[in-house]
């Protein structure tokens, strides 16, 4: 039998079928939690199939895009720990192209320029309205004859450059998480603007649809994985393609982000962007970890709390739902406090020192810090909290009202100038957990009182409240710098 042996272009087309996803962030503001989800899922997608993950910024906003944004969409991702495989592509620097593109259609009577102005596609839409009919564009110009054009040109009218929409038009794909999706033309507004207003000799600046079309083609990107908002742009995304030729990808679109309402999640909510997380004290863990679960459900057997490096080996669009996904508090918190409990105290202490630097806290030795944060961890939510939790062990605290009401017995102080006394005859730095249970046992035995009466009146002489962290570890990390022996001695 012969071997049939491929030919070059079959070759090509195989290498061609690398799966290429890109994320197409809009550089207008701070990395939303949306587009970071939809960021991740491609990622996931991409490294589940071994292709490569792109980035694209879609700066062609001249006037809401912002150099400070394209850095912050970067540091979110990378904090995220999603990195990309090629340099980013800017949108902007490829106008020429999206321009050449138009004309092309222009020339292939696919497209046509509309003078129509805006005071009478406001009239059109009233009269729309009016008759209970849904907004959209009549067509009007579509077939304008040279004559005419002229006349418009004349009157000085600057017009847009309209996509033909056939209105019979049945478009279909085949959607990774939606299934099978179907468009007729009509229901798409009427033929679509694909340029802004300019002088009728020239060509203005090329519109959403165009763009994306034009660069994801260039880009070579096989799967587009975004949000659900963006259904009715893949139909009208569909027929440009078709109309130039093009090789349609594969389009899979995520379920919305809602708040507890069952609204879209958006700036009223409070907090939307990656950074606004990040300064809250969430880690790029637990988020990644929480937004991975916004819409995709674990296969059967694995654990909802995972890293996402792992979990790309599982990641399908089989498990990624229809329905919207509603922003849950209680487990992104569940989650994070998971990470932080699960750190080791070196981490943990990375991720705290700046934080107490930025207070003006010094640790007097790492060790001394990893010990601190070992003491308070458990009880950290956020890493923020750590802060709190820390605060009296660098600064005098105030005493609270069960704090006082404690140091008001009468046998407080006397426990107190006790344990004191016995202090003078012990090395501060080197104090450690038998001195102090030892020097709990003598009080309690010398004073004749019960133990909790002494642990509870150090306590509160130490951190001026009753309710805290270990009693003794906590004792032993202030007796370093002698704080143990300052503070008794302001309540005695
Ligand atoms: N710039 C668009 C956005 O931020 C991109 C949409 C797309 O992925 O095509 O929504």
């Amino acid at each position: 039998m012969r071997v049939r042996i491929p030919s070059v272009p079959y070759l090509n087309k195989l290498r061609a079928l690398k799966v290429r996803v890109r994320l197409a962030p809009s550089p207008t503001g701070t990395l939303h939690l949306g587009t970071a989800r939809t960021a991740l899922f491609n990622w996931l997608f991409a490294k589940k199939e071994g292709g490569s993950f792109l980035l694209r910024i879609e700066d062609t906003d001249i006037e809401r895009s912002q150099e400070k944004y394209i850095k912050n969409i970067y540091q979110g991702l990378n904090w995220l720990g999603i990195n990309w495989d090629e340099s980013p592509v800017i949108q902007s620097e490829r106008v020429n192209e999206h321009k050449k593109i138009i004309k092309t259609l222009l020339s292939k009577k696919l497209a046509y320029r509309c003078y129509a102005t805006e005071p009478e596609l406001d009239e059109m839409r009233e009269t729309q309205k009016r008759n209970g009919e849904a907004p959209r564009y009549d067509n009007r110009h579509r077939d304008l004859s040279p004559e005419q054009e002229l006349e418009f040109i004349k009157q000085g009218r600057e017009p847009v450059i309209r996509f033909i929409i056939n209105d019979q038009k049945l478009i279909s794909w085949n959607d990774l998480v939606r299934g099978k999706m179907s468009w007729i033309g009509k229901d798409l507004g009427g033929d679509m603007v694909i340029s802004r207003r300019a002088p009728a000799d020239s060509i203005g600046d090329p519109l959403y649809n165009l763009v994306v079309v034009a660069d994801d083609s260039t880009m070579k990107i096989t799967h587009v994985i975004r949000g659900e908002d963006h259904i009715s742009n893949t139909a009208k995304q569909i027929l440009l393609y078709e109309a130039l030729n093009l090789n349609i990808p594969i389009f899979a679109h995520t379920p919305l982000i809602l708040n507890s309402e069952g609204k879209k999640l958006s700036k009223r909510d409070g907090v939307t962007s990656i950074s606004e997380f990040k300064e809250m004290g969430y880690t790029p863990e637990a988020m990644a970890n929480y937004m991975t679960l916004l819409g995709w459900s674990v296969p059967e057997g694995v654990n909802e709390r995972f890293k996402i490096s792992e979990i790309s080996k599982v990641f399908s669009f089989e498990k990624v739902n229809k329905a919207s996904a509603k922003f849950d508090w209680d487990k992104l918190n569940w989650l994070n406090s998971q990470v932080i409990h699960e750190m080791s105290p070196i981490n943990l202490l990375d991720r705290l020192e700046p934080l107490f630097k930025n207070n003006g806290w010094e640790l007097p030795t790492q060790e001394w810090g990893q010990h601190l944060v070992a003491l308070i961890g458990p009880s950290m939510t956020l890493i923020n909290d750590g802060i709190d939790q820390a605060k009296p062990f660098f600064e005098e605290p105030s005493i609270k009202e069960d704090g006082k009401k404690q140091l008001e017995k009468k046998e407080a102080k006397i426990i107190l100038k006790f344990i004191l006394e016995e202090l003078t005859k012990i090395n501060a730095p080197t104090f450690n957990e038998n001195q102090a249970i030892g020097l709990i046992n003598q009080a309690t035995k010398s004073c004749e009182v019960k133990k909790g009466l002494v642990m509870k009146s150090l306590r509160a002489s130490l951190f001026g409240t009753l309710s805290g962290p270990d009693l003794i570890q906590s004792w032993i990390l202030l007796s370093r710098f002698s704080k143990d022996r300052s503070r008794i001695r302001r309540v005695i």
